[in-house]
Parts: C-alpha cells; sequence; structure tokens
C-alpha cells in the first residue's frame, strides 16, 4: 500500500505483471509499463462487483489487484479524486455498484484515447454527458486538467450554465457531493473542449 493511499485504501492483490509484456496488444504510451490501477470508491461493494474483481486476473493477467476507497462524507468522493489527480498516474474508476462485462476494464485500459467510458442502459449512447461508474482517466488527460475536483475549480465551474446535462443542486446547497460529480465532470469538459469515448455494449449498473 503506498503511503499517498487514505486511510481506509485496502489494495486487494492481484498478479503484477506489466503492459510492457504485452506491447502487441497496442496501449498507449501513457500507459505503457504500468499495472492496470483500477479503484473503487465505496460504501458497500456488490458483491457481484467484488467477484469480478477479485477474478481479474484470472481472465486477462494484466492486473496489480484493485483498491477499494471508503467513502465516509458526502465529498469523500470528489475528495478521493483530487488524491488519484494529485497522483498524476492513469487509472480506472469502477463504483461499487457497477458491474463490468469481462474483458471491458482492460479494453478501456488499452484504448488509446484520454477519457474512455461506458453507459449502463442496453444501447444507451452519451450525448455531451457520461457517468462516473466504469470510465479511464489517462495520464494526459489528468496532466490537461489540473485541480478539476478541488473546491476551488468545483466553484468556478459551477458558474458555467451552457451544460444541459447538469442544473445542480438549488442555490444553498452543497454541490460538490458524490452525487454531483458526473456532472461537475461534463460541465468542466463542455467548458474546455474535453471529449470522452464512449465503449460499447454497457457495462451493468446494479443499483
Ligand atoms: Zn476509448
Amino acid at each position: 500500500m503506498g503511503s499517498r493511499q487514505s486511510p481506509g485504501a485496502v489494495n486487494h492483490s492481484g498478479s503484477m505483471i506489466f503492459m510492457s509484456d504485452y506491447a502487441d496488444r497496442g496501449t498507449h504510451p501513457d500507459r505503457d509499463g504500468a499495472p492496470v490501477r483500477v479503484f473503487v470508491p465505496f460504501t458497500k461493494i456488490h458483491p457481484a462487483v467484488r467477484y469480478h474483481l477479485d477474478s481479474f486476473p484470472s481472465f486477462n493477467g494484466l492486473t496489480a489487484g484493485w483498491t477499494s476507497v471508503r467513502m465516509t462524507a458526502e465529498d469523500s468522493y470528489p475528495d478521493f479524486l483530487v488524491r488519484r489527480w494529485e497522483e498524476g498516474l492513469p487509472f480506472l474508476n469502477l463504483e461499487h455498484d457497477v458491474l463490468p462485462w469481462p474483458g471491458a476494464l482492460v479494453e478501456i485500459w488499452n484504448c488509446v484515447e484520454e477519457w474512455c467510458t461506458f453507459a449502463y442502459g442496453f444501447n444507451e449512447k452519451f450525448g455531451n454527458g457520461s457517468y462516473m461508474g466504469c470510465v479511464k482517466f489517462s495520464r494526459n488527460l489528468i496532466l490537461r486538467t489540473p485541480g478539476l475536483w478541488t473546491p476551488e475549480v468545483w466553484e468556478v465551474t459551477k458558474q458555467y450554465s451552457a451544460a444541459p446535462f447538469w442544473a445542480g443542486p438549488p442555490d444553498g446547497v452543497p454541490s460538490r457531493t458524490w452525487q454531483h460529480c458526473d456532472g461537475h465532470l461534463v460541465n468542466y469538459a463542455l467548458q474546455h473542449g474535453l471529449k470522452f469515448h464512449q465503449h460499447f455494449p454497457s457495462v451493468n449498473h446494479l443499483h
């Protein structure tokens, strides 16, 4: 466990195999030589999600395990993302009740695009907005969006009104909470011309 992880972060061990061993898979230089990093912010990890992640090494051989991070407050999710941005390393974010299909995580990890996402609904196609439940953030994207999840950037971004995806909470209600991370990200992306890359088929949101 690295010293930069938060209290309550637990690394679930996997086989430490590096992407450079799989160069023929055409990975992006951003992630070449780096093990797949999966983080699961959670209050309660669905058993099916845990099973999927625990069996991850056996079907692709590419993971260094996964790290669960307990959410204890309304702003734990954005704070968790602040730490990932401070690390400046690519990672996959998988929410505790989102079940990928086998291979989905490797597919987005390998993709050359900077920001890769899945929808949840059958044949669902994103417009401007994308979910946070199963997503890859590349190093390049992180470096291009400094301070993205900090209260300071959050305050500036929520003034931007061109994002139809996110009206935000009523005035006076805190917006920097787990419910509004998707909206904040989309708002910021629209403001700064960032594009996500949607993969298919959708993954399963277990609710
Ligand atoms: Zn992609």
